[in-house]
């Protein structure tokens, strides 16, 4: 599906529930929002190596 990169903020774990990156699986530090479809948000969770890969 299309996705557009909308804003890049950074992540802390909330309530002591790691979360981890979607694309290597190591501590997510960043928290990726997406605008998909007819105007949708999606929200990617990555490491800060991921996050400097991904979003452009
Ligand atoms: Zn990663």
């Amino acid at each position: 599906m299309e996705k557009t990169f909308s804003v890049l903020n950074p992540f802390t774990d909330a309530n002591g529930k790691t979360k981890f990156c979607i694309t290597c699986g190591n501590k997510a530090t960043k928290e990726a929002l997406f605008i998909v479809g007819d105007g949708a948000i999606l929200v990617e969770k990555y490491c800060d190596t991921c996050a400097e890969r991904e979003i452009k």
